[in-house]
């Protein structure tokens, strides 16, 4: 094994990204996945020519042209703007909160009158500066929209009430006073036609990169830190240190697959469901990422649950305690020279995809020159 220079532990995009530069440096990579498949979150399969995003719906987005231009060597994108629509007891209202959603809930037509609802309904909040989820999101868009769109959407998500929740997370969405349903503010958008996976396939595609499906870091820990000089670690941070500090939490999902004989199920990528009584989250149908003509449909049904050794972790949960035993397992992973970590799971943060290939050519930059 010692002629390699680096061991990657999990074939995501943090770990691809920064494989396929230390490639082009001239080094000798080895990637270890635990799945038996590359491209971890973000990977897709064909079904009846509709590419299933197997981990759930992923909408590339970003402002930066040079990420843009990065990914973009690896696929062509398509024009799909996310315009998630949310479903609440049968009502239907679109997201992110913008003039459609307050036009609907509460008739109002012109941006001052849907300011001055949002004001009237702060009010209850007496000008305390918001610090929690819920108080930031009644800050935001006021008690009714609080109550029928977020709420319970969160609780269900996260497994604790809005109280207990960091206010960063409600502020991911954009509040709008326009009548604009795209989801996100960036500058480009779009899904990779013909899915994710090529993604990581091209990027892992090099003389210079072995790949190794089915491997779990932690079934021979000590004989991979014996044989590598470096290892790029994307995994759990807290179980590369046998929780030795304590466990960190994490979010886990269930995800039911349907395939329906008929075209068109819901008519929208993305349906959240925001009461309290639907189980799942939310459903996506995936045809609708890629325009799709298909005579079938495929959708997929989201469930949020508590994360247990053996789940997948597919989420960090960034809240005030867990953040600060992140940093102490940070503490000791500055002093292990041989790792380095990163991506969601060995920076434990609520990265986007954009995000990760930003920290991914900043480590190889920083590692490689
Ligand atoms: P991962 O994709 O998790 O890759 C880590 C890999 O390491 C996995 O393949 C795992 O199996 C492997 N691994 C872990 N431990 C070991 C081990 N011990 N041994 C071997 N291998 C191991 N981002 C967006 O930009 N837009 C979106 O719309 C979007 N939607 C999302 C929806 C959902 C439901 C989720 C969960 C995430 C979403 N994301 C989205 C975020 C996106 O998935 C992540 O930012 C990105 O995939 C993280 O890449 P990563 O390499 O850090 O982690
Ligand atoms: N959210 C909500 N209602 C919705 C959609 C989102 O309350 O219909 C909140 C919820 O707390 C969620 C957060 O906004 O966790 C971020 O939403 P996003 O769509 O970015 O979540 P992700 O796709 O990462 O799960």
């Amino acid at each position: 094994m010692s002629q390699y220079d680096y061991l990657v532990v999990g074939s995501g995009l943090f770990g691809a990204v920064f494989a396929h530069e230390a490639a082009l440096k001239g080094k000798k990579v080895k990637v270890i996945e635990k799945r038996g498949h590359i491209a971890g979150n973000i990977y897709t399969k064909e079904v009846q020519g509709i590419q299933v995003h197997e981990y759930g719906a992923h909408i590339f987005h970003t402002s930066d042209k040079e990420i843009w231009d990065y990914v973009n060597q690896f696929a062509d994108f398509n024009r799909y703007t996310n315009s998630p629509i949310a479903n609440y007891k049968g009502e239907i209202y679109n997201l992110p909160f913008n003039m459609n959603t307050f036009n609907k809930l509460w008739g109002v037509v012109t941006p001052e009158e849907a300011q001055a609802k949002i004001a009237e309904q702060r009010a209850v909040l007496g000008g305390k500066k918001p610090e929690n989820l819920e108080e930031q999101a009644i800050s935001l868009v006021g008690t009714d929209i609080y109550e029928k769109l977020i709420r319970d959407y969160t609780q269900k998500q996260w497994g604790k009430p809005c109280t207990e929740l960091p206010a960063f997370i409600i502020r991911r969405l954009p509040v709008r006073l326009t009548y604009d349903n795209n989801y996100f503010n960036d500058t480009y958008q779009g899904i990779p036609i013909g899915g994710y996976t090529q993604i990581i396939e091209k990027m892992l595609e090099h003389p210079n990169i072995d790949v190794q499906v089915n491997t779990d870091f932690f079934a021979a820990k000590k004989n991979y830190l014996a044989a590598f000089p470096k290892i790029i670690f994307t995994g759990m941070i807290d179980q590369f240190f046998d929780y030795q500090l304590g466990e960190l939490e994490y979010r886990s999902l269930r995800f039911e697959t349907e395939i329906l004989e008929k075209d068109n199920y819901q008519g929208n990528a993305v349906v959240n469901y925001t009461d309290s009584e639907t189980a799942y989250t939310r459903i996506i149908e995936h045809k609708h990422f890629e325009f799709g003509n298909q005579k079938d449909t495929i959708i997929t049904k989201e469930f949020s649950k508590t994360w247990q050794r053996g789940d997948e972790p597919y989420y960090p949960l960034n809240n005030d305690r867990n953040n600060h035993l992140y940093d102490n397992y940070k503490a000791l992973a500055e002093k292990e020279a041989q790792v380095i970590f990163g991506g969601r799971l060995g920076q434990y943060r609520y990265y986007d995809m954009h995000q990760v290939i930003a920290a991914a050519l900043q480590c190889a930059r920083k590692e490689l020159g």
